[in-house]
């Protein structure tokens, strides 16, 4: 049996940046795709003239090349280098206040102009924004601390006092404890489907560390589609002396004992010498996976969790128009088009078709005119389920009406909201449901956020199983990807499969010494 230092399997965003985490540090990795191209959500695929990102509206955590996030700073120390575009603007959000008056917002990246704009829309804001963002940045260098390997509790005392007292608590209650005037809580709330969870349910610290990366640094996303990025991190991962087996499927993983030692796939047997990181979300790898009588009780436990839910199952539609977005009147990069600010209403309103009248807007040509073929743009809508319940209820023919009717939505949601009309520019439609995604990636029910990011299961609870309890989990086999540490998102679970490579060195080898 052919043996590697690691296998990594799954070449999601996590699974790459374990990948590249282990062979950069010498480590002599297999990595495997049970599809034909790298990349699982970051990818592309192309309909008539056009090439479409499946999933990539925008990516926090890039910055700028004089002042670059962590995600930049990871690519350059794995020699991966991107063309970047800067979306300039946080987003325009077109919805109602609280108080029922329309909402018609355009927010910029950049601390001060944000906070500038929100005192323009919310008289007053200034300063519990301004605190806000204090508490944020606190709250980002804190986690960042308790993420690497020497934790001092007392630093944390010294210097992340506000991280600790906010930790605990959801957004809504941490909104209302900052004093923020109600109509400025009303468009912080927009980016709550980003993470999948409303506003009284999501834990603080992750919208914290999301939003602030965001605004600060501004929001970047690839020139040529997310594929960019996964092609180049699979070419550097060979560079580097990586083996990468595309049509490989992992069946199950093996063990001696309680170790696991390696994966069966449809292409054979292969031996890792330290461990496996597998880029699958947890409870297909401890029901389907591994020997029953290995899986911890705990793991059991929490995956029966009643309040345990899956997050967002996205439904996309993806328009090559034979119109330029000028010529259509789009001047936004991205529009929300929302029917209430009230996040826990909305919530609920996205659990059903009949009542989802929900879209993000995305036009990829206004930052990157090329991003299609001259005299033409790429507009996609997205939305997102809260339950899969209504999509186990339909048969085939429903299901393919359902597709046409709500790109038909979208299209009306943007006339009726924002007064653009694409209909007489369609060229190529392509819709993705959560049957599509979870199909391409073997995500549940196609929830692409992994497990919703609540108070209990936030990225504090989850950082601390890491880091203190790594004993009660699969020997020599850590999951990875977008259930893991940091939740979903692209940089998130970067993130995630740079950290669990760099646990992955420092535990595996120990145990093995
Ligand atoms: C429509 C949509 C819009 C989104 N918008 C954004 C956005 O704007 N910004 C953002 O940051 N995030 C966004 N996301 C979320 C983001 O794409 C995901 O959270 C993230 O990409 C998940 O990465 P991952 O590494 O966990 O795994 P995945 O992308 O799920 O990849 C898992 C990989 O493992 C492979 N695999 C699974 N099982 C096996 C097996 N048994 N053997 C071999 N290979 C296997 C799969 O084929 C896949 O390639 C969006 C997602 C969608 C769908």
């Amino acid at each position: 049996m052919k043996e590697f230092d690691y296998i990594v399997v799954g070449s999601g965003c996590a699974g790459l940046s374990a990948s590249l985490e282990l062979a950069v540090n010498n480590r002599k990795v297999l990595l495997i795709e049970q599809h034909n191209i790298p990349g699982g959500c970051a990818t592309s695929f192309v309909r008539g003239r056009f090439e479409f990102d499946p999933s990539l509206h925008e990516l926090c955590g890039v910055g700028s090349a004089e002042d670059p996030g962590f995600v930049r700073k990871m690519f350059a120390k794995y020699g991966v280098d991107i063309e970047w575009c800067e979306a300039t603007d946080c987003f325009r959000v077109i919805s109602t206040y609280s108080d029922g008056e329309p909402m018609d917002v355009t927010m910029p990246s950049g601390k001060e102009a944000f906070i500038d704009k929100m005192e323009y829309y919310v008289p007053g804001s200034r300063a519990s924004v301004t605190k806000f963002f204090a508490l944020m940045q606190n709250i980002q260098d804190g986690l960042d601390y308790i993420s690497g390997d020497k934790i001092d509790p007392r630093e944390i005392i010294k210097k992340y006092v506000p991280m600790v007292r906010s930790g605990g608590y959801t957004t809504s209650v941490v909104f209302d404890a900052l004093g923020l005037p109600q109509r400025a809580q009303d468009i912080l709330s927009v980016y709550w489907t980003y993470l999948g969870v409303d506003m009284e349910k999501l834990s603080f610290l992750h919208y914290a560390s999301m939003v602030n990366t965001y605004v600060t640094k501004s929001a970047y996303y690839p020139a040529h589609t997310s594929h960019e990025i996964s092609v180049k991190m699979t070419e550097r991962l060979r560079q580097l002396g990586g083996t990468v087996m595309m049509g490989c499927r992992a069946e199950k993983f093996l063990f001696e004992g309680d170790k696991c030692v390696g994966v069966q796939t449809n292409l054979g047997a292969f031996r890792a010498k330290y461990g496996v990181l597998a880029n699958i979300n947890p409870d297909i790898v401890h029901g389907k996976m591994v020997p029953q009588h290995l899986v911890p009780r705990r793991e059991k436990k929490i995956a029966a969790a009643r309040d345990r839910k899956l997050g967002g199952r996205m439904f996309t539609a993806y328009f090559g128009l034979n119109k330029t977005a000028e010529e259509l009147g789009i001047k936004d990069y991205s529009i929300f088009l929302v029917g209430t600010s009230d996040s826990v209403k909305e919530y609920d309103s996205l659990k059903h078709i009949a009542t989802n009248n929900y879209a993000i807007m995305l036009c990829y040509n206004i930052h990157n005119e090329a991003f299609s073929p001259k005299g033409t743009c790429v507009v996609s809508f997205t939305t997102m389920f809260t339950s899969a319940e209504d999509f186990n209820e339909l048969d085939e023919k429903e299901y393919f009406k359902l597709k046409t009717k709500m790109a038909k939505r979208f299209m009306d949601l943007l006339r009726e909201k924002a007064g653009i009309d694409l209909s007489d520019a369609v060229e190529e439609i392509t819709v993705a449901s959560p049957y599509t995604f979870a199909r391409y990636l073997n995500a549940p029910e196609g929830g692409v956020y992994g497990f919703e990011t609540t108070q209990w299961d936030g990225i504090i609870p989850r950082t601390i199983e890491m880091t203190m309890g790594l004993d009660y989990k699969l020997k020599h086999l850590y999951t990875i990807g977008t259930n893991g540490v940091r939740g979903d998102g692209y940089s998130s679970a970067y993130t995630d499969g740079q950290i669990l490579a760099d646990r992955a060195l420092a535990q595996f080898e120990k145990e093995d010494a």
